[in-house]
């Protein structure tokens, strides 16, 4: 019980792309590129072992972005000529690809990743996409037309392609399959509306756990300065976990530790195994096993023991590899001290 996993990215090394970056360029082109990420894949895999970790992931070493990095293998889109674009409801601007004619998947998209994964632990693994809505939200449309319809439509239509690759992950062992939806925190109205359906669709068919990662953002400063407005309590949950609960997801992550997210709301996702965040990735502060516990305790008032998973607030790839490696020691000695409390 208490099995512990990372929300999803971990920080690239310095040979692989420039450190400490959302959207990091690589360091290496063609045949040493795919060695490079298949080097740190393996590197990440060993150190999440090391340090405990129970679910072990690719650490996202492979991608860009976790948006980016899926939308490079779909034809339909625009790669050359990127545009700016106020994303997550303009909180911040990105430099985005095009949706310019139908979406197709080009082939398999993180084949090399998922294998190495599976090939290189015994223990449980988790791989990580983008979810339908985040996704539409990341990527300007010149095709799918204007308004909540055409938004919609280019919903389901990378749904249909995540679901895609999604199966062939399955078949290629891995054990959780988690849909990252940040956005679900910024349109709550239209998350709970058709959000969740078009996660549901990504999902559709799959046997293996399916799990859906909603978070306030990686720890950058727009992020920061984001949640300095989101007042006293921060209730966006609230109006998503209801739709998650009837879904057919199995299992919830969430922002907890230094957010604030009233714990109460983890009641909502009744039925719901939930991945509870007990690590700030917006810090540099390395968390003692104490607060660790301490928040696994105080999630445990509203989640059974065997449907709580301790993870981290989100990905810990804008940070330092030495950073992000002293947290994933954080987490695992922390969730020992849960256990040894229990
Ligand atoms: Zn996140």
């Amino acid at each position: 019980m208490l099995l512990t996993s990372i929300a999803g990215s971990l920080p690239k090394p310095e040979w692989l792309a420039e450190p400490e970056k959302l959207w990091p360029q690589w360091k290496q082109t063609g045949d040493s590129l795919r060695q490079a990420k298949a080097d740190a894949t393996l590197l990440w895999i060993k150190a999440q072992e090391d340090a405990g970790l129970d679910i072990i992931g690719d650490g996202e070493q492979a991608r860009q972005h976790f948006v980016h990095g899926f939308l490079e293998q779909v034809e339909g889109i625009d790669f050359e000529n990127k545009v700016k674009m106020g994303i997550r409801n303009n909180r911040y601007d990105a430099m985005v690809p095009q949706v310019v004619a139908k979406l197709r998947l080009k082939g398999r998209v993180h084949a090399m990743e998922a294998q190495l994964l599976r090939a290189h632990t015994t223990r449980k693994t988790k791989f990580t996409l983008p979810g339908p809505m985040t996704i539409v939200d990341t990527v300007a449309d010149r095709f799918y037309g204007e308004g909540k319809e055409g938004r919609i439509q280019m919903a389901m239509a990378f749904a249909e392609l995540l679901n895609q690759e999604a199966l062939a992950l399955q078949a290629d062992g891995i054990d959780i399959i988690q849909f990252d939806e940040p956005a679900f925190n910024v349109y709550m109205e239209d998350a709970a509306d058709w959000g969740v359906k078009a996660l549901e669709r990504a999902a559709l068919g799959l046997t293996c756990t399916t799990a859906v990662h909603i978070c306030y953002g990686y720890g950058i400063q727009a992020n920061v300065d984001w949640k300095n407005t989101l007042g006293h309590e921060w209730r966006q949950y609230e109006k998503v976990f209801p739709a998650l609960a009837k879904s057919s997801i199995n299992q919830v992550s969430l922002e907890c530790f230094h957010s604030h997210v009233p714990m109460d709301l983890i009641a909502l996702l009744e039925g719901k195994d939930v991945m509870v965040g007990v690590i700030d990735v917006a810090s540099d502060v390395i968390e003692t096993a104490e607060e660790v516990a301490d928040t696994i305790g105080k999630a445990l008032q509203f989640v059974s023991k065997e449907r709580l998973f301790p993870c981290t607030n989100c990905g810990l790839a804008p940070m330092s590899r030495e950073v992000a490696w002293r947290k994933l020691q954080a987490l695992a000695q922390g969730a020992a001290l849960a256990r040894q409390r229990l």
